[in-house]
Formats: C-alpha cells, structure tokens, sequence
C-alpha cells in the first residue's frame, strides 16, 4: 500500500510517501521558520496561509521524486491534530478533497502518534513493548506504549513543555527562534561547574514534570549577572550549559524512573528535542547501565515531518481504519491517551 502523508500542525510543511512493502519512498519539508523568526514565535494566521501556498508543490515534488503520479496513490493520511486549527484544515482540506478526486481512502492521525511511532522508520527499530519520552515544543510525556495504539500515560509536564522552555531560554538570551540547537550551541562553549540550575519535581516520587519555574530561574540568574556587569558571551554560555544541563539530567531521571517502574528494556525519545546530543548521550549511559536500549528517529524525523503521518497512517489505514467521505477532522486539543488500536488489528 502506498500512502501520501501530510503534516501541517504547525510552522513545518511535511509531505512524504511511504509504501508498506518498500518503505519510506521519498519525503520533503517545507519550513516556515524564516518567516515567523522575525515575530519571536509562530503566527498561527501566517502559517495557515504559508502551508496553503507550500503543500500542493511539495506534494508534487515527492511524487517526482519516486517517480509516480498521483494515480499510483492507495491512500492519504493527513495530520488531524492536536495543532493550530487553521493550519491543520489546509492539511485535512488538500488531503480529503485528493483522495475523493482518486477515489481512495484517506485518514486523519494524531500528530503525537507520530512522533511516537517515527523511530520505526529506521532500519534499527524497536518492538512493542516500550517507554516512551515525547518532549517536543508542545508536549513533554512518559508513554507507555503496548503496541499501535495502545498506550497509557505515565506523566507529563504540569506545565511548559521542555521544548518550549528552550525556546522561552533562547529568547532570554537573545538567541533567534526556535532556540533548541541554538541554546544547545551556546552551551558547548559553557562551563558546567559555574551555575547550577534546580532540577524540577525530582525530589519527590511520580513521573510529572514541571518546567515554567526554570524559566523563571533563567531569568533571574541572566538578570544577575547583567546587574554585575558580568553578562559576557562566556557568562551567556554558561548560563545555556546550566540551563541545558538541568533540562537533560531532569529527563533521564524520569526515563530512568519509568524504566525501573516498567520493568520495560527499551526507550524510545522521540519529538524536536530528542535531537538534543547531549540528552541522547546521558540516556545511552543510563541504559547501558541498566541493560536496556535507547531508540531515536533519525535527526530530520525528531522535528515535525511527513514521513512519520504517513507511518502511522499506513498502518492504521492497512487495519482497515480510514474517515468518512467528507468528515475532515481538525482536532486542536486532542489527547493521546484517547486513542485505541485499530478495530481491524
Ligand atoms: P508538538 O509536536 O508538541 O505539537 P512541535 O511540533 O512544535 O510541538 P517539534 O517540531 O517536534 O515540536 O519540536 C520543536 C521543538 O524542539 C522546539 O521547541 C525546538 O526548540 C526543540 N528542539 C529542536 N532541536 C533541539 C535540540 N537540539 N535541543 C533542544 N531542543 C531542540
Ligand atoms: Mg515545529
Ligand atoms: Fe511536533
């Protein structure tokens, strides 16, 4: 089966192909970055009309790419949510309004779903069971993931989510949007013995998380040594080292408590900030140590992309899962712990 994916959630125009036989056939992005930096964050009315003018072009490219027509397409999934809902119908609208032209099934997935499920496009890939960390710019959650579908949440974020606290760093440090890489950047010229910064909600049992309090401690700490005159590129570095630092360590603890509450083996990071280095390398440690493996996605498929809707919408769709002519879905809150399997697997 061969399934056109599209994602357009958020700032990134995704498309990719993905054949269940063959595997991912080709993929193509579209970042709207650029455009919104210069707002400090994403403009929702921006992005709607950005995807409107990117989608169809990219639809076409990976098409050309693999060399087929639209003809040769089996079905569609597109994301449905969670996400900014004008953005989300220029994905769901483009994708119904194809697969009723071609006359082929076409599926709304969960965006989370497929952040989750992106490391199964690697050669090296996971079996069910496993953790589960998705911490991207929205969303910050321990999963523990049974197989497609079947999932339950072990804790998530309070209340910012750990990408957006990057971002939120960024900006207090004058770093361009959206800071992740560029915090992570700073930070390797940062020493890590001159701040340090609290590790939120680790000093009590449970699986939550909560990062808006280290903003605030960012700030406080940059307003300092400002006040001392003391607010060098060396004291910028060293406070993106702290910040990084407290981030990552408050993550591996609760990986690591989730694997030992589990008893599970593997755990999959998944979402933008798994492509943080300095994470990937302290969960390799402290999966080592416990006989257990770490999964990741490759560094383009942590960030949003088509590849992993049309992952997930392939194997639902092949389950016999698909949407109503007509019923396009735009879900802009949508949690994850509400879906299920697929009736037909
Ligand atoms: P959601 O998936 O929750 O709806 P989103 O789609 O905006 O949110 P993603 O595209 O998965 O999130 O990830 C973007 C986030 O990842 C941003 O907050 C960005 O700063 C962060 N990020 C990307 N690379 C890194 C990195 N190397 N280190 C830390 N954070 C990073
Ligand atoms: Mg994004
Ligand atoms: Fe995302």
């Amino acid at each position: 089966m061969r399934v056109l994916g599209i994602e357009t959630s958020c700032d990134e125009t995704g498309v990719a192909l993905f054949d269940t036989e063959r595997g991912l056939l080709a993929d193509a992005l579209y970042s709207q970055i650029a455009m919104h930096a210069e707002y400090g964050g994403v403009v929702p009315e921006l992005a709607s009309r950005d995807h409107t003018r990117r989608l169809l072009p990219l639809i076409q490219q990976v098409l050309d790419e693999a060399g087929l027509t639209r003809q040769d397409l089996d079905a569609i999934a597109y994301t449905a949510g969670p996400g900014l809902v004008g953005a989300l119908m220029v994905g769901a609208a483009t994708a119904h309004g194809m697969a009723r032209a071609l006359n082929i099934p076409v599926l709304g997935v969960h965006h989370m779903e497929g952040h989750l499920l992106a490391p199964m496009l690697e050669e090296d890939r996971p079996a069910f069971p496993f953790a589960a960390l998705l911490v991207s710019g929205g969303h910050t959650q321990l999963v523990e993931v049974r197989g497609l579908g079947d999932y339950s949440l072990l804790g998530e974020s309070v209340d910012d989510a750990a990408g957006e606290a990057f971002d939120k760093a960024a900006k207090m440090l004058g770093l361009a949007y959206p800071g992740g890489p560029q915090v992570a950047r700073l930070a390797e010229r940062g020493d890590p013995g001159r701040l340090r910064f609290p590790r939120p909600m680790t000093d009590r049992p449970g699986l939550d998380f909560s990062f808006s309090g280290l903003k605030t401690h960012t700030l406080t700490a940059i307003r300092k040594l400002e006040a001392a005159g003391e607010l060098d590129e060396q004291a910028r570095a060293d406070v993106a080292r702290a910040f990084e630092e407290a981030v990552v360590d408050t993550l591996v603890i609760k990986c690591r408590r989730a694997l030992d509450q589990t008893g599970l083996k593997r755990l999959v990071v998944a979402g933008g900030v798994s492509a943080n280095a300095r994470l990937r390398e302290r969960l390799e440690h402290e999966c080592e140590k416990r006989n257990a493996r770490a999964f990741y996605p490759r560094g383009r498929f942590c960030t949003d992309n088509g590849a992993m809707i049309a992952y997930v919408g392939a194997q639902r769709l092949l389950a016999g899962e698909h949407d109503e002519p007509g019923a396009m879905q735009a879900v802009p809150r949508w949690p994850m712990d509400t879906l299920e399997p697929p009736a037909g697997g």
